[in-house]
């Protein structure tokens, strides 16, 4: 079932469009990745997804929910650079995320117990967030972004701060959440996408250059190892991203994004 679909999506800051034209849409149940280099747009098009920022055109639609609905409950969001009341314990800063999200305080306990099992830091629950690593920081951020049981888990970057020990940690947490719930997180890294996700989005310059699964892309570009890179030089590459680049004899798959 399609549970989101975006159409002819632009967001402009001060009358400059970093976002043009985006369309897409996902299934219920999907991991998709929106892939691309810094400032290509990823941030504001998951923050629109969000309902965070207004449109400047184009339409987003959300099956079985209405368009005079708050979109916030039924998602959940998790910034790149989230704020954290490091005073508060895991659990508290748990229940408060509830209260925020409409629900009671006992189900906010509830649900915060069970969450904090699933995200792995429950025997941390009573410490306060400020002598957390950055691991356990980012998957307590996962667990509140999901306290209200939303269709869609948006996370914006959300290994790229982390250490190779915390990366590990949410990477393996976000593969287990993708059994269970439609996730759409953004990232720089190649290998990270394909590592969770089941499709990719490539945005170069605010423009999706290119969507589909690794597999794929492989078959379309012949190639065992893909290698993005992207550039600045739009009119050598007509604006589209460089290419998906074959590198002969070789099944080590890169883990590169070139910003030229
Ligand atoms: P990404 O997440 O891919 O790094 P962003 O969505 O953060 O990209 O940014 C896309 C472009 O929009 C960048 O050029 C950035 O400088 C610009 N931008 C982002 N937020 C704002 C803002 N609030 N005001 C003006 N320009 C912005």
């Amino acid at each position: 079932m399609t549970l989101l679909t975006v159409s002819k999506l632009s967001k402009s800051y001060d009358g400059k469009n970093v976002v043009n034209d985006v369309s897409f849409e996902f299934q219920s149940g999907k991991c998709i990745a929106l892939i691309g280099p810094n400032g290509a747009g990823k941030t504001t098009i998951l923050r629109t997804l969000a309902g965070l920022l207004k449109p400047s055109a184009g339409m987003i639609r959300f099956s079985g929910i209405s368009e005079s609905d708050d979109i916030r409950k039924y998602i959940g969001y998790l910034p790149q650079y989230p704020v954290f009341h490091t005073w508060m314990t895991g659990m508290e800063f748990m229940v408060y995320s509830g209260r925020l999200s409409y629900l009671s305080e006992a189900e906010s306990k509830k649900r915060a117990e069970t969450l904090l099992e699933k995200v792995g830091i429950i025997d941390a629950k009573n410490r306060r967030i400020g002598k957390y690593s950055g691991g356990m920081k980012q998957r307590l951020g996962i667990a509140q972004a999901i306290i209200h049981k939303p269709k869609l888990l948006i996370l914006d970057e959300p290994v790229s701060s982390l250490d190779p020990f915390g990366r590990r940690e949410v990477l393996t947490l976000m593969k287990e959440l993708k059994e269970e719930m439609t996730i759409l997180f953004s990232t720089h890294i190649l290998s990270d996408a394909e590592e969770i996700s089941d499709d990719l989005l490539l945005l170069n310059k605010g423009e999706i250059v290119e969507k589909g699964s690794i597999i794929d892309l492989r078959k379309k570009y012949q190639t065992s190892i893909i290698m993005l890179e992207f550039t600045e030089d739009v009119e050598k590459y007509q604006g589209k991203v460089n290419t998906l680049t074959s590198v002969r004899n070789s099944f080590i798959e890169r883990d590169v994004l070139h910003v030229s």
